[in-house]
């Protein structure tokens, strides 16, 4: 039973978006730019933010020359670059709305790992600069081999550099992103999942309420499996952990190898240290956080073997995320039913794409609605 109070002014909205992680906040963001008269309304499951998008581990990338060369294997090069132009703008564009400040900005730059056993042939860094240079509009590839010295890794053959990649302060991303939102006049509840969803009428579900709309965009992600049927989501999850060595980290900058698995990051005197997914995809492709012991076995494994010989550490915090992938790599952005929008399946690289994935779902909803 509601009241007409409610009803006239608390339940209904032009939009409705359902999930408050940097996709669902940053489509809000962007449909009140690009309307400021849209009533809008984000609903989220949890206390916060409970996705992944206050859970990783605040990389600004676009991408390392081992994981582009597997984007090349499985989309094209068109397709890699496509992909590295949604990363590229995408970091840019929540530089620009947030500020570099707020969302804790470091221009640190990166570097990917090999190892004896992981491959890097001569060609690879001319070609893929050629095929970046008309995105990012310099050379993004150097080798530096020479750094490694000062760096302390140990069985590292090859160091390559790209001083276009950094490192944000991701809980100070989230709220600023929060900020801004509720500075447009955009109403954020929290602590309160969607139940369901009517597509053809626009109503959304809680347990409480049921929410009127014209349009929903839905942008959960992971956890998207109740909500929208019929689109080719997996979760995958990924755990980070902080690390307190017995000497402080004296380099800054973002790390990769292995195509991108294994990833690590200065903050600051410290180190952030996460990936291998890859080692147990199936037990991993769950919506339950916690910890892999096997990956955990293995992450501390090259932590001692290659990241911090020679020296004592404390585990400080360890903690997961949770992603969600597909058959490709490209993000979902699109109109799914009658009132029904999704923007979804982000991989591991929606820090990067997550304001462009909004920014179009927006511009698809103010199209056929507004
Ligand atoms: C360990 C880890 C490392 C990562 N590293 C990187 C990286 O280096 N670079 C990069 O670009 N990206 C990285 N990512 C990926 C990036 O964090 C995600 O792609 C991005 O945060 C996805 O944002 P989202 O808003 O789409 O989803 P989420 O952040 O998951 O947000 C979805 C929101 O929906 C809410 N929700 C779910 N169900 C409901 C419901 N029924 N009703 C209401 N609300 C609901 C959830 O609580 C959540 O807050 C990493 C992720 C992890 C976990």
């Amino acid at each position: 039973m509601i009241s007409i109070w409610e009803k006239e002014s608390l339940l209904n909205y032009d939009v409705i978006v359902v999930g408050a992680g940097i996709t669902g906040l940053s489509t809000a963001a962007s449909l009140k730019e690009r309307s400021p008269q849209l009533n809008i309304l984000v609903l989220e499951k949890g206390t916060l933010p409970a996705g992944a998008s206050t859970r990783n581990a605040g990389f600004a990338c676009f991408g390392s020359t081992s994981e582009l060369l597997e984007d090349i294997d499985h989309l094209g090069e068109d397709g890699m670059q496509k992909l590295v132009e949604k990363r590229w703008l995408g970091l840019q564009k929540t530089r620009d709305r947030l500020g570099a400040n707020e969302i804790g900005f470091e221009p640190c730059g990166g570097y990917e790992l090999f190892r004896a056993s992981d491959p890097l042939e001569d060609a690879v860094i001319p070609r893929l600069n050629h095929l970046l240079k008309d995105i990012v509009g310099h050379e993004v590839f150097m080798p530096c081999t020479e750094e490694l010295k000062s760096l302390g890794f140990r069985h590292i053959k090859h160091l390559v550099f790209n001083k276009y990649e950094g490192a944000i302060h991701t809980g100070k991303m989230m709220n600023a992103l929060w900020s801004y939102c509720q500075s447009l006049g955009i109403r954020i509840i929290t602590g309160t999942p969607v139940v369901s969803i009517d597509s053809s009428s626009g109503a959304v579900h809680t347990d409480t309420f049921t929410f009127e709309s014209n349009a929903i965009a839905v942008c959960t992600n992971a956890f998207s499996g109740n909500l929208l049927q019929n689109i080719d989501l997996k979760p995958g999850r990924g755990m980070v952990m902080l690390i307190k060595p017995e000497r402080p980290i004296h380099y800054t900058g973002t790390f990769h190898y292995d195509r991108g698995y294994y990833y690590f990051r200065h903050f600051e005197q410290k180190l952030l240290f996460g990936g291998g997914r890859n080692l147990d995809y199936e037990t991993e492709s769950t919506v339950e956080f916690g910890i892999n012991p096997k990956i955990r076995k293995r992450l501390i494994h090259d932590l001692e073997n290659l990241i911090l010989p020679d020296q004592s550490y404390e585990i400080e915090m360890e903690w997961s995320g949770i992603m969600a992938f597909g058959d490709t790599k490209a993000p979902v952005i699109q109109q799914v039913d009658h009132h029904l929008f999704a923007g979804v399946r982000l991989g591991g690289m929606g820090v990067a794409i997550g304001s462009m994935v909004g920014e179009e779902l927006a511009e698809l909803i103010i199209k056929t609605y507004f």
